[in-house]
């Protein structure tokens, strides 16, 4: 009887459903692609209801593999793409559009026009810890409004609602009950007090969202409500909510301020719970409201960063330069060498980032030599993914006066333990990467099991945790010292201003 956790991961790409034991253990996981629609260059869109079908596709799945029922089911928590937007009919049910992704550039044009003021600017960032941009929901909302026949009436009739991908779920889930979101997901949509946890009426007006449309906001552990869709009986608990990146910081554990986790995907995530201090960054991050436990009093909150060209550089290595077949070739090549013989790559193929923020700076290798070949130069792109999450954290450390203590790291690029072991000493941080990797779905299953008592605390979580890795930096001063000024030097050159 109800000896499992259910976790749905309703990512960018794929739906996912997790069966989680009460040791934290993945038991099994069923996933399904989700089509990606580009109707135009940098438009993305998804279909809500293809979302709803493969979550509820996957979730029966993993059930009848395991020969359990819904009543086998403990709660279930969610995790989900974050900003990514649905309009609704809070009649009907069916959406009005199709959801627009968080990656979709269409609304850039509204961003540039209703931020051009830096005063706006300023009062959106104060307000919401966010640097305006297309990414967050706010702009998107206006869109649907503004470009499908009817939908503002609609809206200003008090007919449709608007949800992240997290509340569209739990609105299909219990059959149209519950209109409610988490702390995490409405920090991301623009549209937030991060302060004062209340939708800001100055922004709803700015972006023309009608207050009816806004779901309530509720804590990430706790009951949102219960299942009452025909395909799952058993009334079961939804008890955990929050997008992927607080998802995955909870679920590395990182419950006390300077407790930071690095994923290392085709881009880096970088967060680090700054505790119930939302810091302004002086340095572009952005300030964003993450997941807590039951237990804890008060909002908690974390800084962010973003490193665009990780894993993605290492797939240029394979697809452009075709150094290597695959990427899990890259470690080999790049240790076959004792150093990178002073090559540098900054991998600015799409700009800059924080804490430069150089929309037209370009990517470059620099100190190449005659005796420099493809290892000095792959290593030099592990390196760089290196010296860039060290630029956000020294960012992070700066901002908060918070010393980072811990980096836990996930994502497909964590395995390369040359890389590893170079950030531990770069960074000077001890660097741990856990056994269970699917730590995004793990924090929603930990913030629903702590919410029903499934798990008794989060002490009980921390001991469950099984280390696969554990980096100790072992660089000299010295070395680190010409490692970065060599980084810093490169930069200064590729910088355009
Ligand atoms: P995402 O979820 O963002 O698609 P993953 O976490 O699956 O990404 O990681 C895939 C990325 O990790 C790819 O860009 C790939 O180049 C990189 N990667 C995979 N294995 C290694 C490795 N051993 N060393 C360095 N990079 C790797």
């Amino acid at each position: 009887m109800r000896e499992h956790i259910v976790a749905f991961d309703q990512g960018t790409t794929s739906s996912r459903t997790l069966l989680i034991n009460r040791k934290g253990q993945v038991i099994d996981v069923a996933q399904r692609p989700i089509e990606q629609h580009y109707p135009r260059p940098g438009w993305v869109e998804h279909d809500p209801q293809e979302i709803l079908a493969t979550q509820l596709s996957t979730f029966t799945d993993v059930l009848v593999r395991n020969g359990l029922s819904p009543h086998d089911v403990d709660s279930i928590g969610i995790t989900n793409q974050r900003e990514t937007t649905v309009v609704w009919n809070r009649h009907t049910g069916e959406a009005v559009f199709n959801a627009i992704v968080w990656q979709c550039r269409r609304t850039a044009p509204i961003i540039d026009e209703l931020c051009a003021d830096p005063e706006v600017r300023e009062r959106i960032t104060a307000t919401t810890g966010l640097v305006p941009d297309a990414y967050f929901s706010a702009s998107k909302i206006k869109w649907i409004l503004d470009n499908v026949p009817g939908a503002r009436e609609q809206a200003e009739a008090g007919d449709l609602l608007f949800g992240t991908i997290d509340c569209w779920l739990v609105w299909c889930l219990t059959n149209g009950a519950v209109h409610a979101t988490d702390v995490t997901n409405a920090s991301r949509t623009m549209l937030f007090d991060i302060h004062t946890c209340t939708w800001d009426p100055w922004l709803l007006e700015l972006f023309g969202v009608p207050v009816s449309m806004l779901p309530d906001v509720l804590p990430s552990s706790g009951l949102f409500g219960t299942t009452a869709h025909p395909s799952i009986a058993g009334n079961i608990p939804i008890c955990g909510v929050a997008g992927d990146q607080q998802a995955a910081l909870f679920g590395q554990c990182c419950f006390n301020p300077g407790e930071a986790k690095n994923t290392y995907g085709t881009g880096c995530f970088l967060l680090m719970n700054t505790g119930n201090k939302a810091v302004r960054s002086k340095n572009g991050l952005v300030t964003t409201i993450t997941a807590s436990a039951p237990s804890t009093k008060g909002v908690e909150y974390a800084l962010e960063g973003s490193v665009f060209m990780a894993g993605a550089l290492i797939q240029w290595l394979v697809e452009e330069l075709g150094i290597i077949e695959s990427a899990k070739e890259v470690e080999a090549l790049a240790t076959s060498v004792e150093d990178t013989a002073g090559v540098y790559v900054v991998p600015a193929f799409t700009g800059l980032g924080a804490p430069y923020w150089d929309a037209d700076a370009r990517g470059a290798i620099y100190g190449l030599t005659r005796g420099a070949g493809r290892a000095h130069i792959a290593r030099a792109c592990l390196d760089a993914l290196a010296y860039q999450m060290n630029d956000l954290i020294d960012g992070m450390v700066d901002d908060s006066g918070i010393p980072m203590t811990k980096l836990s790291v996930d994502g497909g690029a964590s395995r390369n333990g040359y890389l590893m072991q170079f950030q531990a000493g770069l960074s000077q941080l001890e660097i741990l990467r856990p056994k269970n990797t699917e730590t995004t779905a793990m924090g929603a299953a930990y913030l629903a099991g702590l919410a029903t008592g499934f798990w008794p605390s989060i002490d009980e979580i921390r001991a469950m945790r099984e280390v696969d890795a554990r980096f100790v930096g072992t660089m000299g001063a010295a070395e680190r010292e010409a490692y970065l000024k060599g980084w810093r030097d490169c930069i200064r050159r590729t910088r355009t201003a």
